[in-house]
């Protein structure tokens, strides 16, 4: 099959690793890429959301499956496009239409999803501008910390956890009444604070069954200790020890099942993935949010421990008999070490040579923000390089993903030591 993999980002290189290893893919394509999926197939330049450039590669490549990395696209309705069109909508797309993705484009409408669907999640309340009012009265009912949450996409910034109900109400009249998040803080959610640790788990559905991906934390802070300010994500280890047998049992019969099964009564087609976000507060499990892709790093950490041919889970979620294909995962650990940019998650410079990638043993190097420059890999974004290692456990996976992060080098590299310190 000639395959068509949308996005540029270090769970793209994981995705395209994956995909050219299988033996459905005859050509893999990948719009528009990094330097590391080049070497996994051939990047074409073309933006993940130009949806008209996009069918023009489709038609002209003679694609057979579209496989989304990102949520954007998705919210923007790439799905959508391709079944609203004769010639794309033989094509299966990986990912899911509009309406599904709504699941992450609006906290409010994942919230009433959940509450629907009896899904544990924190008790909340959504206010519009014109509820300013009555959202700070009801900011005045609600214990302390309470957490805002703008209600469309912000970048992975609109959510405050505030500490005070005066600096609770400040936030809430900047977002609703300031456009704090722009258009995206129009409405409010404002949500009971949890409390636990966290992690998340991935599913693959055809809209009918599912199967369950490992699990996975990640973690957001850039300084060690997780400390500072947050970014996309500073590293990932899978699985995830506390998550054992009884606590996914738990997120299976609470969380997973009535998702998939709500989904379907609620007439919302889904084929693709669902990354649950989860607390877990003394062995309880409640969702923080549902995000309609793949995370990342989380992405580099869970594909590497799947053994099963990943298209042909897609060609399942395509041809809706998911249920039918074997799913085997790799009893290892996975660990991820994300090497950032000097200044990331702040300003940072572009353009700087990588070395050292003919030095790695016993790792994956998966390619976050490169590209190729006069022969060259530099670095092209904040989060450059992803190091990922198998191992029988984390201590033996961390040495190894730490010793491989000493040896790729570019100027003011950065990367956090610690990640996994809670989990050892
Ligand atoms: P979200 O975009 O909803 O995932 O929120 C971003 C981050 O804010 C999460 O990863 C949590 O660390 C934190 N967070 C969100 N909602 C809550 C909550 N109800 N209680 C505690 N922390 C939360």
């Amino acid at each position: 099959m000639n395959i068509l993999l949308l996005g540029s980002g270090g769970r793209e290189h994981a995705f395209a690793w994956k995909i050219s290893q299988s033996n459905h893919c005859s050509k893999l394509y990948i719009a528009p890429g990094n330097a590391g999926t080049a070497s996994c197939g051939q990047n074409v330049d073309i933006k993940a959301t130009d949806f008209e450039g996009i069918k023009q590669f489709v038609l002209q490549n003679a694609i057979e499956l579209v496989v989304v990395g990102p949520e954007d696209p998705l919210v923007k309705g790439v799905h959508d496009f391709f079944l609203a069109d004769d010639l794309l909508k033989k094509v299966p797309v990986i990912g899911p239409q509009k309406l599904g993705a709504t699941l992450e484009g609006s906290k409010d409408f994942s919230k009433q999803f959940m509450k629907r669907h009896n899904i544990p999640t924190a008790a909340y309340a959504s206010f519009t501008a014109e509820q300013l009012e009555e959202g700070l009265k009801y900011l005045e009912t609600q214990s302390l910390p309470i957490v805002l949450k703008a209600d469309g996409l912000a970048a992975g910034k609109g959510v405050l956890i505030c500490e005070t109900l005066e600096d609770a109400k400040t936030e809430l009249t900047a977002m609703l009444a300031d456009a704090k998040f722009g258009a995206a803080s129009s409405t409010v959610v404002i949500e009971q604070f949890l409390k636990g640790i966290e992690l998340s788990v991935f599913v693959l559905t055809d809209g009918k069954s599912y199967k369950l991906l490992p699990s996975a934390k990640d973690y957001k802070r850039i300084g060690e200790g997780d400390k500072g300010l947050n970014t996309g994500g500073m590293g990932s280890i899978s699985p995830v020890p506390f998550a054992n047998e009884e606590f996914i049992k738990k997120v299976e019969e609470r969380i997973v099942i009535p998702t998939v099964e709500g989904l379907k009564k609620d007439n919302i087609p889904y084929k693709g993935f669902i990354f649950i976000g989860l607390m877990n507060d003394g062995g309880e499990p409640y969702v923080i949010e549902y995000n309609v892709r793949m995370g990342d790093p989380e992405t580099e950490s869970v594909l590497p421990r799947i053994k099963s041919d990943l298209v042909e889970l897609f060609l399942g979620v395509a041809h809706e008999n998911l249920a039918e294909k074997s799913f085997e995962v790799d009893d290892r650990t996975a660990t991820t070490i994300m090497l950032v940019a000097g200044g990331y998650p702040g300003d940072y410079e572009k353009g700087k040579e990588i070395t050292g990638f003919d030095a790695i043993e016993d790792s994956l190097v998966f390619h976050a923000g490169t590209t190729q420059k006069d022969g060259k890999v530099v670095t092209a974004g904040g989060r450059v390089i992803a190091i990922t290692t198998l191992g029988k456990d984390i201590p033996s996976a961390l040495a190894v993903s730490n010793a491989n992060a000493q040896k790729i080098k570019f100027e003011d590299k950065y990367y956090r030591r610690d990640i996994g310190f809670d989990l050892q």
